[in-house]
């Protein structure tokens, strides 16, 4: 069912508490992260606690979360004080995603270049 936590994920673990985290904030729905291979200074994980595939699909079945999703990430750049910043939603594997829980990456403390690879 939508939302469902999935055994053989690994955010859903994260949010279970089952897999450790560097949590950075967390509201009744949402939880952010330090990611465990950071691309920039700051690398943040911003995740809906329910489990969804990807973001569009978060949006699809839950505009609300995915709502807050964004909000969290926004919230994380404040703390980080990041002038500048870029949210990302790999989604599927050709674009890079490897875990199939909605996340987005909060990037920032370095330049990021435009269009990205
Ligand atoms: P994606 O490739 O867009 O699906 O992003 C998944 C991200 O999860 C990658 O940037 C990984 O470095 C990160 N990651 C994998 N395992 C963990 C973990 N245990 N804790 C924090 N981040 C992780
Ligand atoms: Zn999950």
């Amino acid at each position: 069912m939508a939302g469902e936590p999935q055994a053989d994920c690994l955010f859903c673990k994260i949010v279970a508490g089952e897999v450790p985290a560097t949590v950075v904030r967390e509201t009744e729905h949402v939880v952010a992260f330090r990611d465990i291979n950071p691309q920039a200074p700051t690398h943040v994980l911003v995740i809906p606690k329910a489990h969804y595939p990807d973001a569009a699909s978060l949006a699809a079945a839950a505009p609300e979360l995915a709502a807050a999703v964004l909000a969290e990430a926004g919230q994380v750049a404040a703390d980080e004080s990041a002038e500048a910043y870029r949210i990302v939603f790999n989604t599927g594997s050709g674009a890079g995603q490897t875990v199939f829980h909605a996340h987005a990456h909060l990037l920032a403390g370095r330049g990021l270049a435009w269009p990205p690879g």
